[in-house]
């Protein structure tokens, strides 16, 4: 155990420590053995494709009810905090947040909610200035600012996100930060300390932000073949 500038940071003095991970969804193993180490300040991508298990680990993490955890530890400055509630999670400085979907540039945010209203009701068409007015109202109801509604789909999404990651990385340097994503996109607007690639529940490969541009050109083909993990597409995926 070591003390430093007052915190208190475990046996290996790692920021955050997964160790060993065991999860279940619906009496099916995911996670399946899952080990990571995040030190104060790195920034970590865990990336893989669909069904590898990336939000069964962050929703794992976070305590979500339906992901049990049979096996392992995670520790937080040293303090195993599968035991904790969400909230108490929380409090000690754990924070998931989600990425936003793929923008569309191009379509606005309204003309696209028309064309999916338009769909809904059928044949009737809709008088542009009537769906203005139907939507402004309606945002107003949900508190929603109106200029959203002249916005591309998720335009500047990506970008906000990682802009967003960066400020936090920059003003607190002590922070981790995992990032879980399969979107490359955002990994060239925020640079990794270290990228793991994931299969079947645990990570298979490990290395520095050189494997990000590896990964798009190449695929994770070439690493799951090396490892004898054949099949295209992993156990269905819920989209997630
Ligand atoms: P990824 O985020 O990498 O795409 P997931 O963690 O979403 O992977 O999924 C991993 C596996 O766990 C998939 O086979 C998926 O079907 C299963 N799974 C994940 N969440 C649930 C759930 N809530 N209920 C049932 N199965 C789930
Ligand atoms: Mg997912």
């Amino acid at each position: 155990m070591t003390h430093t500038n007052g915190t208190y940071h475990g046996a290996s003095g790692a920021l955050f420590e997964i160790h060993d991970l065991h999860v279940s969804v619906e009496g099916r193993e995911i996670l399946r053995g899952f080990n990571l180490v995040v030190g104060h300040g790195e920034v970590h991508a865990l990336m893989g494709r669909n069904g590898s298990g990336k939000s069964t680990l962050a929703y794992a993490l976070m305590g979500h009810p339906k992901y049990l955890v049979t096996q392992g530890s995670v520790r937080l400055e040293g303090e195993n905090i599968l035991a904790l509630r969400p909230d108490d999670r929380a409090k000690l400085g754990m924070f998931l947040a989600f990425q936003n979907p793929i923008a569309i540039p191009g379509v606005g945010t309204g003309n696209f909610l028309r064309a999916a209203v338009k769909a809904v009701r059928g044949t009737e068409s809709i008088n542009a200035l009537a769906f203005r007015k139907e939507l402004a109202e309606r945002m107003q109801h949900l508190q929603i600012d109106p200029s959203f509604a002249t916005r591309a789909l998720n335009e500047g999404a990506v970008r906000i996100v990682s802009d967003g990651i960066n400020l936090v990385h920059q003003q607190q340097d002590r922070m981790g930060i995992l990032l879980i994503t399969h979107y490359q996109r955002i990994l060239n607007y925020v640079r990794p300390d270290k990228v793991h690639v994931m299969a079947r529940g645990r990570i298979v490969e490990s290395g520095g932000a050189e494997l990000v541009q590896q990964l798009e050109s190449e695929g994770y083909d070439p690493i799951l073949q090396r490892l004898g993990i054949e099949d295209t597409e992993e156990a269905t995926s819920h989209g997630r």
